[in-house]
């Protein structure tokens, strides 16, 4: 690909796109987004005017020198690898919505619009899934029926595969090579935690769906699935459990809001229940730090990555103090400045800004 080429990222969601062009370098140009996507302004329009705004302000001076787009799709169900998108993924990608019915759609409705808009240009689909497929069987399938498991394609398909890939990448640049044991907590609104052995994904926190796991900001994380059937009887209902689970939950149900500055800032005033999540949201990060070390046999580098990961120094000042027993102590001072290297111990800790758009547009240049 040559180098004034240019590349469009898409990241299409139900009610907002968000967007990057980049050249083929990896150069990051513009990034963007759009949002209050409805029926009035569907993804078509919006991406229309996406391509106009690009055109206006001189970012490209004709659509030509877009030559290919990226597509941030969630679910790719077994797809192990991203690909150019052809009528066969395409039928993969729309079959998976079953499984994300909150995502895959949109991502479609983006694919689709970017062929009618610039139908000779190829479209690349990346998926979030792609970097847990090697998740051996074991830590792949819940302690269901495996008939119910095969019948309904139940089992952890985990998240946040780009960011991971990516912070792996970044490693190797830094170090030479990716640590054998390695960590890495995705802390955003969306949070997550993966075992990486010799840069394989081995285990991750969020499952069947983005909800399992560490608690986040309006997820609930982890909870025992008895629970939800007794709030459902309790209510006697269940529609709206899922919204309750997926956007009234986590830091948000119990401090009331989900923006971690937020709560800092409310646990220096005392507030009671901003401490309770601040303490509930370390505490199961740390569970999940420790098992992970064990399963990965030791650790050799801890990474945090996204919103909180990479700005919160108090949630990672709470969660490593508790883990000196792992060989994790860190700088306090380097900690509190969100430096790269943060750590005392034998442990490795660094603190490393994810690209997702970044990731995809490698991916694209890779594809191609
Ligand atoms: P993300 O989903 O990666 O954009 O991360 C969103 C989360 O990061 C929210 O909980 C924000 O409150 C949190 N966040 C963003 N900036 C900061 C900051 N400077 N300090 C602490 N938390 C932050």
């Amino acid at each position: 690909m040559q180098k004034s080429n240019k590349i469009l990222v898409l990241n299409c969601g139900s009610s907002s796109i968000k967007y990057a062009l980049f050249t083929a370098d990896e150069r990051e140009l513009c990034h963007d987004i759009v949002e209050n996507i409805d029926s009035n302004k569907t993804h078509t329009k919006a991406i229309q005017n996406i391509l106009l705004s690009l055109q206006q302000q001189k970012y490209v001076s004709s659509y030509s020198e877009i030559t290919a787009v990226g597509h941030r799709v969630v679910h790719g169900k077994d797809m192990t690898q991203n690909h150019i998108i052809t009528k066969k993924i395409q039928k993969k990608i729309k079959e998976a919505g079953v499984l994300a019915p909150l995502h895959n759609p949109h991502n479609i409705e983006g694919i689709i619009a970017i062929q009618k808009l610039l139908p000779k240009i190829p479209n690349i689909a990346v998926f979030d899934t792609a970097f847990h497929t090697t998740i051996p069987e074991y830590a792949v399938l819940y302690g269901i029926p495996l008939s119910l498991s095969k019948k309904y394609y139940i089992k952890r398909y985990g998240f946040h595969g780009i960011s991971y890939q990516y912070i792996c990448e970044e490693l190797k640049k830094k170090l030479g090579k990716i640590p054998g044991k390695l960590i890495i907590c995705h802390l955003g609104n969306g949070s997550s935690i993966c075992a990486i052995k010799n840069g394989k994904s081995i285990d991750t926190s969020m499952g069947f769906t983005p909800m399992e796991g560490l608690m986040m900001g309006t997820r609930c994380g982890d909870v025992d699935v008895g629970a939800v059937f007794h709030i459902a009887a309790m209510r006697k209902e269940c529609r709206d459990i899922d919204h309750i689970l997926n956007f009234e939950s986590g830091l948000k149900g119990i401090a009331g809001t989900n923006d971690m500055r937020m709560i800092w800032k409310k646990t220096q005033q005392k507030n009671k229940t901003a401490q309770l999540a601040l303490d509930m949201y370390c505490y199961r990060l740390q569970k999940y730090i420790s098992a992970y070390s064990a399963v990965l046999g030791g650790i050799d580098a801890l990474v945090f990555t996204a919103g909180i990961g990479e700005n919160a120094w108090y949630v990672r000042e709470k969660v490593c103090q508790s883990l000196s027993c792992l060989g994790i102590t860190l700088d306090r001072k380097k900690n509190r400045e969100n430096k790269e290297k943060i750590h005392t111990g034998k442990t490795k800790v660094y603190v490393i800004p994810t690209n997702e758009e970044k990731m995809i547009v490698r991916e694209v240049g890779r594809l191609l």
